[in-house]
């Protein structure tokens, strides 16, 4: 296994502004050519008096400057495996990005009109198809930029519904259950709806009981990922779905976990009315930095009026855009969402076909089963909710005993992944699993990056338990040590601008 070591520092790196010396160049532009007559239509006040303070570098230290910061980033290119917990993409191919930038597609505006771009909407209109067949539903709008954002699409359409049936004003709760991902919670209120919250039964899955007790007229509807953020599948599903339904309600499908089952079974055939898929979990687009995502929203017939347009439609061998959908819920993106994002996982769809869809959740199912089975019962660790009961996609090991015995926690695990290479898995949650470890290898990790990172959980409790002073101290091989969290995220303390940042430094 190789360690990268990194420069600790306690800012990190010098920004490129701080490289600059007076006079250096590396590129001349040529005069542009204006003449003051130009210069004349600038507003006053908008033209610039001095030149803009841009650094002044040569090409050689921009693109060492640019390279070097690179690289003290981890990502799925950079090295071993990337277990980060209910995230799904571990994997970006190069052939997504090639298609993506050609200028068929940078250079085309989306202004232009339809009978130019009759490429662009025809593959956003099979990616459609695609993602049809995939969900088992019957329409579907491309437009939401991520997960979340479908979630509150998705849950615009479950109001739509019961506002078109005069059931609106009856019907303000949306039911999530204790297992969800907080931006469940957070989408339904968004949409104006109070959230009701269900336990998990002690085998993971939604407690039936609980689930009757809470259900009733005032239900709009139920959100649930399945499999679960614990990894684990919720066989009770058909009883959930016709609990809800008899109720009145909605079944909404979080899909982050997709990748789980996909061609194995739909969530359209398991009862749900409205599902969201993350194009950046299940389908290779490039995850994390803030964007861009796409969170494509299938629903049901019933529900298909109140999508968002426009609508691409295709007659007599034209694609065309349609508004015509008057009880629409109206645009929820600029134009048809993150096209770029959308061609890549298409290019995906087809790259993999049907057979090897099934197998990427074959095989990322496998490796969670593998890491789970290997890491059970290692001393100071457990895997929590029926621990006999296989996982799918991931699987959520808790760290307690460890931390009640040595003092080594959860976080302390995932900064001895750091320092040896790896990327931490994600830690604390879901929250209800106590010092929790979060691990999802996906399909593309081979057998021994599997076996590095068991090796590294293993030592780092054999060694927690020898000589937990020395466990504590990681990370030591990273770019920066150990943030101060509670820094980091308090609005007042975190600055973002350079000059500011220098001010600091030399307080
Ligand atoms: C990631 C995730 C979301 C949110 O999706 P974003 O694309 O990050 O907005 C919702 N639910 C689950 C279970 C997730 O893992």
């Amino acid at each position: 296994m190789t360690v990268r070591k990194f420069r600790q520092a306690d800012w990190g790196e010098p920004l490129v502004f701080e490289l600059s010396h007076k006079g250096r160049y590396g590129f001349h532009p040529p005069e542009a050519g204006v003449g003051d007559e130009f210069k004349k239509l600038v507003p006053k006040g908008l033209a610039r008096e001095e030149p803009a303070g841009l650094p002044e570098v040569s090409e050689m230290e921009v693109l060492r400057h640019y390279i070097h910061l690179s690289q003290m980033n981890y990502g799925v290119n950079s090295g071993l495996i990337y277990p980060l917990g209910s995230c799904t993409m571990k994997y970006n191919p190069i052939i997504n990005e090639v298609l993506a930038g050609h200028p068929s597609l940078t250079e085309a505006h989306p202004d232009q009109d339809p009978s130019t771009v009759q490429g662009v909407l025809e593959f956003l209109y099979k990616l459609k198809q695609g993602y049809l067949s995939v969900t088992g539903m019957d329409d579907a709008t491309l437009q939401p930029a991520a997960g979340a954002h479908g979630e509150w699409t998705g849950i615009m359409l479950i109001r739509a519904y019961h506002t078109d049936r005069g059931e609106a004003a009856q019907r303000t709760e949306i039911i999530v259950p204790d297992s969800a991902h907080g931006t469940n919670p957070a989408s339904a209120a968004m949409a104006g709806y109070k959230i009701v919250e269900v336990p998990s039964a002690p085998e993971g899955t939604v407690n039936l009981e609980a689930l009757k007790a809470v259900v009733g007229p005032q239900t709009a509807g139920l959100m649930l990922t399945n499999p679960n953020t614990l990894g684990i599948f919720d066989h009770q599903i058909a009883e959930i779905a016709a609990i809800v339904h008899t109720a009145g309600g909605l079944m909404y499908y979080d899909g982050a976990n997709l990748n789980a089952i996909m061609g194995k079974c739909r969530p359209g055939d398991m009862g749900f009315d409205v599902v969201h898929v993350n194009l950046h979990k299940t389908f290779s687009t490039p995850h994390g930095g803030g964007g861009p995502g796409s969170g494509p929203v299938g629903c049901k017939a019933i529900l298909a009026k109140y999508l968002p347009v426009p609508d691409i439609t295709y007659k007599d061998g034209k694609y065309a855009l349609s508004y015509d959908k008057p009880k629409s819920i109206g645009k929820v993106h600029g134009y048809y969402g993150n096209v770029n994002v959308m061609l890549k996982a298409y290019t995906y769809m087809l790259t993999m076909g049907p057979k090897g869809l099934r197998e990427a959740s074959e095989f990322s199912v496998l490796g969670a089963n593998y890491i789970s089975k290997k890491l059970m019962n290692t001393k100071g660790l457990s895997l929590p909710f029926a621990p006999e009961k296989p996982r799918m996609h991931e699987s959520v090991l808790s760290a307690e005993r460890l931390s009640i015995d040595t003092g080594v926690r959860a976080l302390n695990v995932a900064k001895n992944l750091l320092d040896s290479g790896m990327h931490a898995s994600t830690i604390y949650f879901p929250l209800i699993v106590h010092e929790g470890l979060m691990v999802e290898p996906t399909e593309t990790e081979p057998l021994e990056a599997l076996d590095d990172f068991i090796e590294v959980v293993k030592k780092t409790c054999e060694l927690a338990y020898s000589n937990p002073a020395e466990a504590l101290k990681a990370p030591v091989n990273t770019v920066v040590g150990k943030l101060d969290e509670a820094k980091a995220a308090h609005p007042k303390t975190i600055c973002l601008s350079w000059k500011k940042l220098c001010q600091l430094t030399a307080e």
